[in-house]
């Protein structure tokens, strides 16, 4: 009898659209993966010391999670704790009910699509609207995700043009940028008017109680800030001790997801709206979320909890990239997919996957944080034996084998029968067919017989003085040096081989790349992302800069933050722009969003990324980096720091000192590549963003 998996693996090898959208997207992602890793300083330092982060996380688990709790309670976050799916839904459909909510924006969580949350939503007379665009055009199929960070990764460009054209737009063409601005267009709406935003959490800071979300399009931050009430949810597992501790997790989680080494936003909430601020929800939640999990602590399986769902171990795995996500009929596929999926819902309902690996470890070798993933599979495997969840047929077959492998004579001679049947096969050495219940096995699958010359044969002869025949290997395969050093290279630096086991500790300090110029560093990496930097020697051209960019959108008002180093918003209005001011953030956003630029300061900027840092308040709204067609940040030269990792002391004392509800890390215009992975920019939040770097005495 085929099982369940096998059927649903059967019909994604017969789908030829599928297989195109797998092969593309997954070898993509891993090509991308190879290279962003390629400008850390040291890669597998880096990795190794990720995974000391999530391991030692986990060695006190109670105690950050309760200063996780206490520093969100003190920002006016309430926490709600969610021991089951059922309880998870019960509490977030209670907040839109007392909300008075009719609509919901939700940006991606794994979590909300885990407890099914949609359903729950819409019988509580709730719409919800996903606002991640790969998201968005699953909720339009009525599908869900196939992939961790590519939710429609098996969508080609022709299903979604054929998509929209049904339930978008008729007249929808071809071009994914086009598609792109249809989508922005109707979410823009939905941003506007809905009463609660719902979001996930990438990590959760428990020194600061600061919830982080690691996005691109921009909808994260739309869903955090437009909505009066805002509601995260996240398993406990999302806990990071410290700021420094989530930004060393940043540097691994986009390099290993998207192939980018930070994405286009990381936003760190701390809570409700400030006084004085003027955007932000007014209410805030938190879901904690258990469902299956706390049993788990302290088990063989714990360390699926160290997973940042960056979905490289998908791509890497063979299994993954020829059935797609919708085989392991979860919304967690792919080799951490069936470790976690039988975690939370129980063996019998999830733990066929496990079986469904060739244990290679290319999982655990592209896993940024080195989950053992063959380790769990193996220890999964075990367990649905013990459970007696596998076939009668296939337990009473694995329990003759067991019998005769310790029988060796017996073994070595049922090894040279079969080898001798091979001779009379029409395809020498293969089987195709076995009987029986075994029949369904070889369906997929050829059966390579034992060699003719087994290993004890070649042994003996060896030993008798006879070289044994060369045996070929993947480097054989190479043609020339360069192609060798390049995979010497790659190996080394990705720590190839490692899978298993053997991971040297990491330094206590890691090895940053060297930036003799910060400022030059910072033009050339955020230009490399797509943004543009100036560099004006003078105020008059500053302002002549600020004009000109004002005035590509001719007509639309500009909105100027308040407390920034050039006097802007008095050169625009003498200009004769319409200057929206910083109050005109909450009540004032549908003119807001009709803006051209919006023009803010920035607190830091990171040279090795070219991220600008906007904390919230002081006269800075969310929306004007946001909203409008374009950003533009003065950015002062001794503001910008050579590393990211320079700003973790930094943004710690601020979130302490001022305590900012929201503090933006922005690189680049918004962007997204979920159709057809064509990179488009300008999803939700700005096309193009601009800096101003003002030199020493001119700020
Ligand atoms: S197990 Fe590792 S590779 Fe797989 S999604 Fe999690 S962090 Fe990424």
């Amino acid at each position: 009898m085929t099982s369940p998996f096998n059927r649903r693996a059967r019909l994604a090898l017969a789908d030829p659209r599928l297989q195109q959208a797998l092969q593309g997207g997954t070898g993509r992602f891993g090509e991308m993966r190879l290279k962003a890793f390629e400008s850390a300083a040291a890669p597998l330092a880096l990795r190794a010391k990720a995974r000391e982060i999530r391991r030692r996380t986990f060695d006190d688990i109670g105690r950050h999670l309760d200063t996780l709790l206490a520093n969100l309670r003190r920002s006016g976050v309430e926490v709600h704790a969610a021991p089951d799916a059922e309880a998870a839904r019960r509490i977030i459909a209670g907040i839109c009910r007392r909300s008075g909510a009719k609509l919901a924006v939700k940006s991606k969580s794994m979590a909300s699509e885990e407890i099914h949350l949609n359903g729950a939503l819409e019988k509580a007379g709730v719409r919800p609207v996903e606002t991640d665009l790969g998201e968005w055009i699953l909720q339009l199929a009525g599908e869900t995700p196939s992939h961790l960070v590519a939710p429609a990764l098996h969508k080609t460009l022709d299903q979604v043009v054929d998509l929209f054209r049904r339930k978008v737009d008729p007249g929808a063409g071809r071009d994914p940028e086009a598609l792109t601005a249809l989508a922005r267009r109707a979410l823009r709406q939905e941003f506007l008017t809905a009463e609660v935003g719902i979001s996930g959490v990438n990590f959760a800071i428990a020194e600061t109680g600061t919830l982080c979300l690691v996005t691109n399009e921009g909808n994260g931050r739309l869903v955090t800030t437009l909505p009066r009430v805002h509601i995260a949810l996240m398993g406990f597992e999302k806990v990071v001790p410290t700021v420094e501790e989530a930004l060393t997790l940043l540097a691994v989680l986009p390099r290993s997801g998207t192939g980018q080494k930070i994405t286009s936003y990381f936003t760190m909430v701390s809570g409700p709206r400030r006084p004085g601020e003027a955007d932000g929800p007014e209410e805030m939640h938190l879901v904690l979320l258990d469902n299956g999990r706390s049993r788990h602590l302290g088990g063989p399986f714990q360390e699926a909890f160290h997973c940042i769902r960056c979905g490289a171990c998908q791509n890497a795995c063979p299994v993954f990239q020829t059935v797609g996500g919708h085989a392991y009929d979860s919304v967690y596929g792919g080799p951490i997919g069936a470790i976690l999926s039988p975690m939370f819902r129980g063996l019998e309902a999830a733990g066929e996957p496990a079986a469904a690996s060739s244990l290679c470890g290319a999982c655990q070798e592209a896993c940024p944080v080195l989950v053992d993933i063959p380790r769990m599979l193996i220890e999964m495997r075990g367990a649905r034996v013990a459970a007696r969840t596998v076939p009668r047929a296939e337990a009473l077959a694995f329990r003759a084998a067991a019998w005769a492998m310790r029988r060796p004579a017996l073994w070595e001679f049922s090894f040279r029968a079969l080898a001798q049947l091979g001779r009379l096969l029409p395809r020498a050495g293969r089987l195709g067919w076995l009987p029986g219940a075994a029949g369904a096995w070889a369906k997929g699958r050829e059966l390579p017989l034992p060699a003719r010359r087994s290993f004890r044969d070649r042994w003996r002869e060896r030993q008798r003085g006879r070289r044994p025949a060369p045996v070929s290997s993947p480097a054989a395969q190479e043609r020339t040096p360069e192609e060798m050093v390049e995979r010497l290279r790659r190996q080394a630096a990705l720590g190839h081989g490692l899978a298993h086991g053997h991971i040297a500790s990491p330094p206590d300090v890691l090895p940053e790349v060297d930036i003799p110029d910060p400022a030059a560093r910072f033009q050339q990496e955020l230009e490399a992302v797509g943004g543009k930097v100036f560099r004006p020697a003078s105020s008059e051209e500053a302002k002549a800069h600020i004009l000109d960019l004002a005035g590509r959108w001719p007509g639309r008002p500009v909105a100027v933050s308040g407390g920034l180093p050039l006097p802007a918003g008095e050169w625009l209005r003498e200009a004769g722009f319409e200057v929206l001011p910083p109050s005109d953030a909450g009540d004032g956003r549908e003119r807001l969003a009709a803006a051209g630029l919006g023009v803010t300061g920035c607190a830091w900027a990171a040279a090795e990324t070219g991220t600008l840092v906007l904390p919230s308040g002081g006269g800075s709204p969310r929306l004007h980096s946001l909203l409008p067609e374009a950003h533009l940040a003065l950015v002062r030269e001794e503001d910008v720091v050579p590393h990211l990792s320079a700003l973790g002391p930094r943004l710690r004392e601020r979130i302490a000192r001022e305590g900012p509800s929201c503090v933006s890390l922005i690189t680049g215009p918004s962007r997204s590549a979920d159709i057809a992975l064509t990179l488009i920019r300008g999803v939700h939040g700005p096309r193009e963003v601009f800096a101003l770097l003002l030199p020493r005495g001119l700020a």
